[in-house]
């Protein structure tokens, strides 16, 4: 392959051709720094714009409040799920844990390691194809934890405040008496997120971010006040990485700098509702197809789909097969589903142009023609 595909994978996943130029263009000489962002030590005033800007620059397309800090943090998102119990709860305590698939489970997973984390809803016995609704919360629970939209299955919290309590989701200005922690990795960037309404909100940068590594984290303020119990490790501890500013190690520069590329790109487009409408209307291509279509199928409940990651199944695992071996011939790739799920997966982030999607629609309504 010696062309640019259109790649649907779940992650790292395609960036917009622009940002790989600007990349490009600065990557031997970062302008007036007389060396390329790799070299550049962290503590120099060309790094220190780098990294401030990414902030502002996020803060301002996501409309990120005041109160809310803003921190970069290697070791993608799994890493986020020990650093959320860690830190908001002290060991021993209570919390819990919403199970909308693979990701979801290891979050739960490594708060066990914790406390005594909690399913408060399940969607395993049907395979994930829906969000389930959490009534009762216990009160001792120091946070609710959600995927808001799971990459390997399609879902996504399309409306909080359908599925979880009251108690979780804040308002503007009065935060809610349980903090609500979600894992957003998926779609952050590619569709509107209502910052005030959570406590904590991580996502791994490979989806829509940049290069793969790093977790943007942003934390309400008071949530750093709480005092780390004294075995949690320093790196692993959001009040040490707020009170460094994202620098107490040497933090990753590149990708830092990378994820300042995507954010500026992402306000050049119009902003983060912007984006959220052109991915509605990437998705909706698809859906639209799979309502209709007698070969291919959505397996999802469709108030829970993602814009993100639609998947799809074929009646056989060979017509399944004979399909994905089309999509690659025609320069689509990627587009198997997660190996736990088989079957199809469209990711369709914000680096995929409208023109991908149109042509693997097409694909497949020949590929339907022709079966
Ligand atoms: C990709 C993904 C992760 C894992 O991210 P890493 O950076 O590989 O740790 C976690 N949660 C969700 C929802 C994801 O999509």
């Amino acid at each position: 392959m010696n062309e640019r595909v259109y790649n649907f994978s779940a992650g790292p996943s395609m960036m917009p051709l622009p940002v790989l130029e600007k990349a490009r263009d600065q990557f031997l000489l970062y302008p007036g720094a007389g060396c390329s962002v790799m070299e550049m030590s962290h503590r120099t005033p060309s790094f220190e714009r780098i990294l401030q800007s990414a902030k502002d620059t996020l803060r301002r397309i996501m409309e990120i409040p005041e109160n809310y800090e803003i921190l970069f943090i290697q070791g993608g998102a799994t890493t986020q799920f020990s650093m959320a119990a860690m830190n908001l709860a002290s060991q021993g305590d209570t919390f819990c844990y919403v199970q909308t698939g693979q990701f979801a489970t290891k979050a739960k997973e490594e708060g066990d390691r914790w406390g005594n984390a909690l399913y408060l809803a399940s969607s395993k016995a049907a395979t994930y194809s829906y969000i389930p609704k959490v009534s009762e919360i216990p009160q001792e629970t120091r946070f609710l934890h959600i995927t808001g939209n799971n990459t390997i299955y399609g879902t996504c919290y399309n409306d909080l405040d359908a599925y979880l309590p009251s108690e979780v989701i804040s308002a503007t200005g009065a935060p809610s008496p349980i903090p609500l922690v979600a894992d957003w990795s998926s779609a952050i960037l590619g569709k509107w997120i209502d910052v005030e309404k959570y406590g904590l909100i991580y996502a791994g940068a490979q989806k829509n971010m940049g290069p793969a590594g790093m977790a943007v984290v942003i934390i309400r303020k008071d949530l750093l006040e709480k005092e780390a119990d004294p075995v949690v490790p320093i790196m692993l501890r959001y009040s040490v990485a707020a009170k460094h500013d994202s620098m107490y190690n040497t933090p990753p520069t590149f990708s830092i700098y990378m994820a300042g590329l995507m954010f500026e790109w992402v306000e050049q487009q119009g902003g983060v509702r912007r984006m959220e409408e052109i991915n509605r209307r990437k998705a909706g291509l698809l859906y639209e197809f799979l309502e209709g279509s007698s070969l291919f199928h959505s397996p999802v409940n469709p108030a829970d789909r993602s814009i993100m990651n639609v998947t799809f199944t074929l009646p056989s695992s060979e017509l399944t097969d004979a399909f994905l071996a089309k999509t690659k011939a025609a320069g689509m790739i990627n587009l198997k589903g997660h190996r736990s799920v088989g079957g199809c997966r469209a990711s369709i982030y914000n680096g995929m142009p409208m023109e991908g999607v149109e042509k693997l629609v097409e694909l497949m309504k020949d590929f339907e023609k022709k079966a």
